[in-house]
């Protein structure tokens, strides 16, 4: 690593490695900084249908590892650290790393968001133990078993499909009595003989029985109050995410939601720091979108420095 990078991207889901082939073949060398979650809410996805040039559909690791393989092609640096500062009072900017400190004259944040949990310790107690937020890595754990799936969204009726190919049965707990998730998954859902669904529907507690592994969940039903326990080995948690904005807590601006704001493209509200992908985007979320919002970070770093060098000419 030099000591004065051009622009450092903090992320390497769809969002960051699309900047990173922008800004590589900018010439402006970027140094990647994969984090601990490397390829981001990909690596936890199945088949993705919807993003073009892929008329069969790719698998989400796939995906990704092409994306990364590209982007290094053309002079990307990656790095597996993990951030665990960043200062934005520059620039120059600094980064804190496991492996130190790395100054930079850019900074494209694509930090991505994270899974949203329910809360209970019990589910925090059993998560790995039969808890999980991704079918994609546990699911074959649970190959003739019952299971729940928590949520009314895309991606709790996208899990629900994909663990009837391993689960003995497949219930979906929704808080509410009608699906958040698009059409065509409600119809793939509906069309199952092992999905069933609990409407109007809370989870109290994860049970373990004194097991220690997933044995039921205490449910209540919050129309009529009723109480009764599901059976089942494994509970996955689909009901959202938060984005990944802690370490620019009081540098940069957020909504009322936490995501970072971007305008004119993909400028922060700090000059010089640029942000992509989820970690700023809760409405569209798309791979498709994420990975657009990569190359505006790029195309407006390469502007941004650009800039200040014809100021300093
Ligand atoms: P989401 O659309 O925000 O849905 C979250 C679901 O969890 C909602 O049904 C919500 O209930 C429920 N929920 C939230 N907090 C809860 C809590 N504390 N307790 C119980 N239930 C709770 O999230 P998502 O399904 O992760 O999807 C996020 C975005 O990614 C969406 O834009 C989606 O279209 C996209 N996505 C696309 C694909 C695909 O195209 N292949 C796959 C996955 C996700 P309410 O409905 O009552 O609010």
């Amino acid at each position: 690593m030099s000591s004065l990078r051009n622009v450092i991207v903090i992320g390497s889901g769809p969002a960051g490695l699309t900047a990173a082939l922008y800004a590589a073949r900018a010439n402006l060398k970027p140094l990647v900084i994969e984090g601990l979650e490397a390829g981001g809410q990909l690596m936890l996805t199945t088949h993705v249908e919807n993003f073009p040039g892929f008329t069969d559909g790719i698998l989400g690791p796939d995906l990704m590892a092409q994306m990364r393989a590209q982007a290094e092609r053309f002079g990307a640096e990656m790095t597996r650290g993990n951030v665990t500062a960043v200062d934005t009072s520059g620039p120059p900017f600094s980064v804190t790393t496991d492996a130190g400190v790395v100054q930079t004259r850019a900074l494209i944040i694509a930090t991505g968001a994270s899974a949203k949990l329910l809360g209970l310790p019990s589910e925090r107690k059993l998560m790995g133990r039969g808890v999980s937020t991704c079918a994609t890595c546990d699911g074959f754990f649970f190959r003739g078993k019952p299971i729940a799936v928590i949520g009314g969204g895309d991606s709790a009726l996208e899990e629900a499909t994909f663990l009837t190919r391993f689960a003995s049965h497949v219930t979906v707990i929704h808080r509410r009595d009608s699906l958040r998730a698009c059409k065509v998954m409600q119809d793939r859902a509906f069309a199952s003989d092992k999905i069933s669904f609990e409407w109007n529907t809370e989870v109290l507690e994860v049970q373990d029985g004194g097991t220690g592994g997933v044995t039921g969940v205490a449910l209540r039903n919050l129309k009529t109050g009723a109480e009764k326990v599901l059976p089942i080995d494994g509970l996955f948690v689909a009901i959202g995410h938060t984005p990944n904005t802690a370490l620019f807590k009081g540098q940069l601006a957020t909504d009322e939601n936490g995501y970072l704001t971007t305008n004119h493209g993909a400028r922060t509200s700090v000059r010089g720091v640029f942000a992509c992908g989820d970690v700023q985007d809760h409405v569209y979320r798309q791979a498709i979108t994420a990975a657009g919002s990569g190359c505006m970070a790029a195309i407006d770093v390469e502007r941004y420095l650009e800039n200040q060098e014809s100021q300093h000419a």
